[in-house]
């Protein structure tokens, strides 16, 4: 034990794959990272390369290992995060992809998805996974792979093709095709697992005309997978985590406890709440997941998504040109005594959770001659704690939860502003741990409970540190006019194409 001083956690991203070694301490030690192609074959389409996510994540856990400087035999073990629903189809004799990974934003299986909630099937899907139908998820992906390459239906059928998520591929190499696993975080967005019963879900499998055989063994998000080959690692290495990136982020935020919640304001926002040993199925439209699965015990999770979040503030730096950088909102927010009477509605692309109008576009409200550029910026940032409120407010319903604190991450939870409107909005706290990189840091957690680095969760809790805390401190009635504004706006910006 004493030798084993660190872990390796290994995050699999949508446009980067990055490696980050992991003290005691939680604090890190090194940190590697490289982008790999996008690949947009038709409007709507969106591919990786599978071997180039091999190879950019193989390449840099080498390079992570040789910027700490230590060898491979200090590493107690590995834990993997990855982008979610993302499709990989191989060939399990010869390892090699019969097609490219199809991302989860590809949209070419929308149409069957509307095909499928016409015939009814909402219902059945909603309560055996905890999704709501959309190409979103892998099963129809997978489908479409069988139906679209060729020979690839014969094959399935014969047994000899595996399929995974990206999880499951990167195992599959670092063992040279000795394993084939994934955890029940990941299992849970393919829309052919069912969250209740926690196996693959017959039913779904005929639907979707897809064998048993290509799929993974699902395991605990804790527990030991696999050993990586030593020419992978340097040195034979224990996988004992995985996760999906939103579940690992919500356990490296320590949301432990049924009605804990942390928000990711990145591009979009991800709010995911921890709702305990019972699922929740949402009036809202949230999705119902598996938080995960430890000593075989399942921890479920509500999730909703805003798809415009931090992109507001890109939006008016790129195409308004009212900004230079992102940074410097905070002050021209702050310098204002208040909004100005000013509303954002950012539905550039629609409206997600709880609004659910893909119709809705982004408007503003409330402008007069004194309406100057801060104000402006005042209300996108706002808009972003809005979007945020309503998510939350939604889950609180689903769940009869309180919301009492917030744990924060991504690109914009360090504008202060935006947390101090945020805890005033939803009156809550808000906390801003000190380590952002709380994906990999959820995945070193399940990899080193489950190896012995880390005794239990409250070895945890001591080492986890806040590096800001923001309370809420509107008063009442002051809340509630801003909130009966933004709901106006809202109200204004729906159904607005036609
Ligand atoms: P992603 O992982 O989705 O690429 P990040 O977590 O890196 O996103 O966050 C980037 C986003 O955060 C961008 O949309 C950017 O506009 C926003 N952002 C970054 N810094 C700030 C800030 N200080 N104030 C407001 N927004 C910010």
């Amino acid at each position: 034990m004493n030798s084993k001083k660190y872990i390796l956690s290994l995050d699999q991203g949508t446009t980067s794959s990055r490696a980050i070694i992991f003290d005691h301490h939680g604090t890190i030690k090194s940190l590697a990272q490289k982008e790999f192609r996008q690949i947009f074959p038709q409007p709507g389409w969106v591919e990786h390369d599978p071997d180039e996510i091999w190879s950019s994540q193989a390449s840099v856990t080498a390079e992570v290992i040789a910027k700490a400087g230590i060898s491979p035999r200090e590493i107690a073990s590995i834990g993997i995060t990855n982008q979610r629903e993302t499709t990989i189809v191989w060939d399990r004799y010869t390892g090699k992809p019969i097609f490219n990974a199809i991302v989860w934003q590809d949209r070419r299986t929308a149409e069957y998805c509307k095909k499928l909630s016409t015939e009814g099937k909402t219902e059945m899907i909603r309560k055996k996974t905890g999704l709501i139908i959309d190409a979103y998820f892998s099963a129809t992906k997978i489908k479409w792979i069988l139906e679209n390459v060729e020979g690839a239906r014969k094959k399935a059928e014969n047994g000899d093709l595996c399929f995974g998520t990206v999880d499951s591929w990167l195992i599959w190499n670092f063992t040279h095709g000795k394993v084939h696993v994934t955890d029940a975080t990941n299992a849970s967005r393919t829309m052919l697992y069912n969250i209740i019963t926690d196996e693959w879900d017959a039913e779904l499998l005929e639907l979707f005309d897809i064998p048993k055989s290509m799929l993974p063994e699902v395991k605990n998000s804790s527990g030991w997978f696999a050993d990586t080959s030593g020419d992978t690692t340097g040195f034979n290495i224990p996988v004992t985590g995985v996760a999906g990136d939103q579940q690992a982020a919500l356990f490296g935020q320590l949301c432990l406890e049924k009605g804990m919640a942390k928000n990711t304001y990145g591009t979009g926002c991800f709010l995911v709440m921890n709702s305990g040993s019972e699922p929740v199925f949402s009036d809202n439209q949230l999705l119902t997941t598996i938080g995960w699965k430890m000593d075989d015990k399942i921890t479920y999770a509500l999730e909703g998504s805003i798809f415009i979040g931090g992109a507001i503030i890109q939006w008016l730096r790129d195409e308004l040109k009212i900004i230079s950088s992102a940074a410097e909102t905070e002050k021209l927010a702050a310098d204002l005594k208040d909004n100005g009477g000013v509303y954002l509605v950012p539905a550039l692309t629609g409206l997600g959770a709880p609004h659910w109008d893909q119709f809705a576009r982004g408007t503003m409200f409330g402008l007069t001659r004194g309406t100057g550029t801060a104000h402006i910026v005042r209300a996108a940032l706002e808009s972003i704690a809005y979007q945020v409120h309503d998510v939350a407010t939604a889950m609180m319903e689903d769940t009869g939860q309180t919301i009492g604190e917030l744990r924060v991450d991504g690109g914009a939870s360090s504008n202060n502003f935006l947390m101090q409107f945020q805890a005033d909005i939803l009156n809550a706290r808000v906390t801003r741990p000190s380590i952002l990189e709380t994906t990999a840091l959820g995945a070193a957690y399940f990899s080193g409970l489950a190896s012995g680095f880390w005794k239990d969760t409250n070895a945890l809790k001591e080492q986890w540190q806040a590096d800001q805390t923001f309370d809420p401190g509107m008063e009442q009635k002051m809340k509630g006019e801003l909130l009966k504004n933004w709901n106006k706006a809202v109200a204004r910006s729906l159904d607005w194409i036609e």
